[in-house]
């Protein structure tokens, strides 16, 4: 899928990681924090590895607009819809578990549902600065994370469903129909649907046993990272756009 390169080189005014494009190595480019000119010194490739390594969630956000990746909006939101509903505790405030709901509703309908404006307004009033109203104003906006520092736990964590929500852009791989038997399918749904993604390492030995023999989709099922709606393998099977 990568058809360039991509390089990470260090801002020398506020040492914020950027991502850039390569053929931007040798140009003036802006910091994408403190926006100050300059020429990326000592840039090095950003690969397959960083990719599933990294734990800066910016980078992989990044990293999807250079790729202009499509339909990132929805992915996106569910990613920080995955991140909030392992982060709400029982007495957190409701408003975070309708924050989550309203997300995913958004996600799955392709429009903003009904009280999405009030829900932002609020949100955007209260405490616009705290990690959690951060994560639930990203579920119900078109996803705005520009700038928006997130404390390290939590960059990890979303970087985890950036993850599952986008295959590694530098892999490069390609979906059979023919792996997509009533077994795969039934599993996707189910998991889908109930939100319980315990079986995907059941999943992965139904496309294996259908043919599928890519490490990326068989990696991605029987590893140990959390899934949640949105994961690339599961949305790709029920043809979610
Ligand atoms: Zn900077
Ligand atoms: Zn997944």
């Amino acid at each position: 899928m990568a058809s360039f390169e991509v390089v990470s080189f260090t801002c020398r005014t506020c040492a914020e990681l950027n991502i850039i494009a390569e053929n931007f190595q040798h140009k003036m480019v802006s910091c994408r924090r403190c926006t100050t000119r300059q020429l990326p010194k000592g840039s090095v490739a950003f690969e397959a590895i960083e990719w599933d390594s990294s734990t800066r969630a910016q980078s992989l956000i990044d990293i999807v607009s250079l790729f202009g990746i499509e339909r990132r909006h929805r992915l996106l939101r569910l990613a920080h819809c995955a991140t909030l509903a392992q982060l709400i505790h029982p007495d957190s405030p409701v408003i975070f578990e309708r924050a989550l709901t309203t997300g995913e509703l958004w996600a799955d309908l392709d429009r903003p549902p009904d009280g999405v404006r009030e829900l932002r307004m609020w949100l955007e009033a209260r405490h616009s600065d705290h990690t959690l109203h951060l994560l639930a104003l990203a579920c119900v906006t078109a996803v705005a994370t520009k700038g928006w520092q997130f404390p390290k736990e939590i960059s990890e964590a979303l970087a985890d469903a950036y993850r599952d929500v986008i295959p590694n852009p530098f892999v490069p791989f390609e979906w059979n129909p023919e792996w997509f038997t009533s077994t795969v399918r039934g599993l996707a749904a189910h998991m889908y649907e109930s939100r319980d993604f315990s079986a995907m390492p059941v999943l992965g030995d139904a496309l294996q046993d259908a043919g599928c023999d890519h490490d990326l989709i068989l990696g991605h099922c029987r590893g140990t990272k959390p899934h949640a709606r949105g994961c690339w393998v599961v949305d790709a099977i029920l043809g979610k756009e």
